[in-house]
């Protein structure tokens, strides 16, 4: 399949173009369908693989233009600099929209980051502590989210994250997509996976 066969708009098929990408890669051919048409998704694919794109281009897709002030799309990554990359991503495929995205994390001071959220934003990547100390202090409404990423979850359960990831399932809208992105396969990742998706389409590259 070609990337015009997923049925993108042409918002997304320009940045898709500019971006040189010629042909889907095996995750993208895999994840793209079940997203867009709103199923739960498993994947298991290493950095490399064009995971990102594989579930922002759908997000962005479906979430088409700017709407109100709160997010509704969260991805949780485990680091700043797999955060920051990922907003990057986002940045770059949603250039033909007007979508607003914006990334917060750990290990600097809150006071910029409370600012740009109560800007408005449409999509959200969030390191799991920082992510819960803002929503904590009500700097976050997430009564509009309707698709949540988890990925590199492998990493985040390694990392110790598990207690933040779990928090963060119970303050989120029980009606949503959800999806999770593991390099690895192992008992935890599909433990939380049956916590956390429902009826999920598995892909494994
Ligand atoms: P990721 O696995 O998401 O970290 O992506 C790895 C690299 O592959 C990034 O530099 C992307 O820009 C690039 N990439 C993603 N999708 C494609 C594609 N369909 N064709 C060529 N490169 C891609």
């Amino acid at each position: 399949k070609n990337f015009e066969d997923f049925g993108f708009n042409k918002q997304v098929l320009s940045a898709i173009a500019d971006a040189g990408y010629q042909q889907p890669t095996p995750i993208q051919q895999k994840a793209i369908p079940p997203i867009l048409n709103g199923q739960d998704v498993l994947g298991i694919a290493q950095t490399g693989t064009g995971k990102t794109a594989a579930y922002v281009l759908p997000i962005i897709m479906k979430l088409k233009y700017a709407q109100g002030n709160d997010i509704r799309s969260l991805i949780v990554a485990p680091t700043r600099e797999l955060a920051m990359q990922i907003d990057e991503n986002v940045k770059k495929y949603a250039t033909y929209t007007d979508l607003r995205s914006y990334v917060i994390y750990g290990g600097l001071g809150p006071k910029t980051q409370i600012e740009n959220l109560g800007k408005g934003l449409d999509i959200l990547i969030a390191t799991p502590g920082r992510f819960m100390d803002l929503y904590l202090d009500g700097h976050i409404n997430t009564k509009k989210l309707q698709v949540l990423v988890l990925d590199e979850a492998d990493k985040m359960m390694d990392m110790g994250f598990m207690p933040q990831i779990n928090k963060i399932l119970e303050v989120v809208p029980r009606k949503r997509q959800n999806m999770l992105f593991s390099a690895t396969m192992s008992e935890r990742v599909e433990k939380l996976a049956e916590n956390f998706l429902l009826w999920p389409t598995k892909i494994e590259v």
